[in-house]
């Protein structure tokens, strides 16, 4: 029998210009005027990030392809961060009781369980995300118990969007989780969800961090347009929530212990409580804080190789530096969105849709 081989043409995606230097420029019709973009007076720490690790991610997020179906971790992350959102400009408002923030939780969850039900997904879809409403719904729960010191903060600032002179050529934009004050102190703090933490590696990864140094050079910067003291910004405060594993179990015994004679699955209620149980007996698993303390020195060293990647990054923009693909970016830890458009030669960007909105995170 003769094996069937698959092949697969390698294409050219690599341009010295970038095709979306010509879409930035291009004057954009908006309520009865023409908008002219400047993007590449712009930076986010996401965007600079996506550069750093390949120009190839880099042009097509500027060119604006993102894919259609959210990738099950980043919706995970993306709902903790929701909740978080919500608690803390709860926070900021008036100082809730704890029981006022759980039930405020319980509101938020079954609308999200309401809108989960309505969207038009696959079976499996569904049963993940419900899974994940559950798990964000326990730990979260258990969160407000563990943290209700928060209550007491300073809180001064949350979800924050930033829009700062940098030089005289640039802007940082961005958007921070929150901050707060103590004493004469100002500590930012940033969350980090993930189900594979290791804590040593945070230990010695988070010390510099880049989206930490670039939101505190934008914090200070502000603060210096407000006539204020920079050097107030002491550091960042990480906030971790490790993302629970469970999901339902068989149920092999009745309430009193007895062999049941079918095995049925758990049921959504006692997958909750079971989670709640078992964070509570090992909270410090699920929630830990790093408090990283960014001295005026380490700011400074950061602010110079900022300046340098902006400079190189400008000439990338106005097409005086290659774009190349990093394939070393490609696969790892996390896959690259991209893979199938570079697999495809730049042709195929079946899954993706092309979005008008760049800085999309900055969006209310
Ligand atoms: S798949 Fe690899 S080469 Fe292609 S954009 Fe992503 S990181 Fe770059």
């Amino acid at each position: 029998m003769k094996k069937k081989k698959k092949v697969r043409l390698a294409g050219t995606t690599t341009n010295t210009t970038p095709v979306f230097l010509v879409k930035m420029f291009e004057p954009r019709k908006g309520k009865g005027k023409v908008v002219v973009r400047k993007l590449e007076l712009e930076a986010t720490q996401s965007l600079l990030n996506s550069w750093v690790a390949c120009r190839m991610k880099c042009k097509y997020m500027l060119q604006g392809w993102e894919p259609v179906a959210q990738k099950a971790s980043f919706r995970f992350g993306n709902l903790i961060h929701k909740i978080l959102e919500m608690l803390y400009k709860r926070m900021m408002v008036k100082k809730p009781t704890v029981s006022e923030l759980e039930n405020s939780l319980d509101t938020l969850v079954s609308k999200e369980m309401k809108a989960a039900s309505l969207r038009r997904a696959s079976p499996g879809d569904i049963e993940s995300e419900r899974l994940e409403i559950l798990k964000a719904n326990a730990l979260m729960h258990e969160y407000i118990n563990v943290w209700k010191g928060d209550l007491k903060k300073d809180w001064i600032e949350v979800e924050k969007v930033f829009n700062v002179q940098f030089g005289d050529k640039w802007h940082l934009k961005g958007k921070r989780d929150r901050a707060f004050k103590k004493g004469k102190e100002i500590w930012i703090q940033e969350d980090k969800t993930s189900s594979r933490i290791s804590e040593e590696e945070l230990d010695l990864r988070l010390s510099f961090d880049a989206q930490s140094l670039f939101y505190n050079v934008a914090k200070r910067l502000e603060i210096i347009e407000e006539g204020g003291n920079p050097d107030a910004v002491k550091g960042v405060m990480y906030n971790i929530v490790r993302v629970p594993g469970q999901r339902w179990k068989q149920v092999k015994k009745d309430v009193n212990g007895k062999k049941l004679k079918t095995p049925r699955l758990e049921s959504d209620k006692e997958l909750l409580e079971r989670i709640r149980q078992e964070i509570k007996e090992e909270p410090e698993h699920y929630f830990f804080r790093y408090e990283v303390g960014f001295p005026t020195e380490a700011v400074f060293e950061y602010t110079e190789e900022l300046k340098a990647k902006l400079h190189e990054f400008k000439l990338w923009l106005e097409g005086k530096l290659a774009t190349y693909k990093n394939e070393s970016h490609c696969t790892g830890r996390y896959r690259c969105e991209f893979l199938p458009v570079c697999a495809s030669g730049g042709k195929s960007f079946d899954g993706f849709s092309k979005s008008r909105v760049l800085f999309r995170e900055l969006e209310e």
